[in-house]
């Protein structure tokens, strides 16, 4: 099984816990401390998640 890890600063689930994400079709994973970066700065996902400059942060 592939070891799941974080898309923004690559900690696997074996560091620190990782949460999967579902968006067109792929699975993602993210860790707790990069989760604010996609609530809040999705603008900053771009180039890491494929359509993240169309995502609003809040
Ligand atoms: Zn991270």
């Amino acid at each position: 099984m592939e070891v799941k890890k974080c898309i923004v600063c690559n900690a696997t689930e074996n560091e620190v816990p990782i949460i999967k994400l579902a968006y067109k079709g792929q699975e993602l994973g993210i860790c707790p401390a990069h989760i604010p970066l996609l609530i809040h700065n999705p603008e900053n996902l771009v180039g890491v998640i494929d359509g993240a400059e169309n995502m609003k942060g809040v």
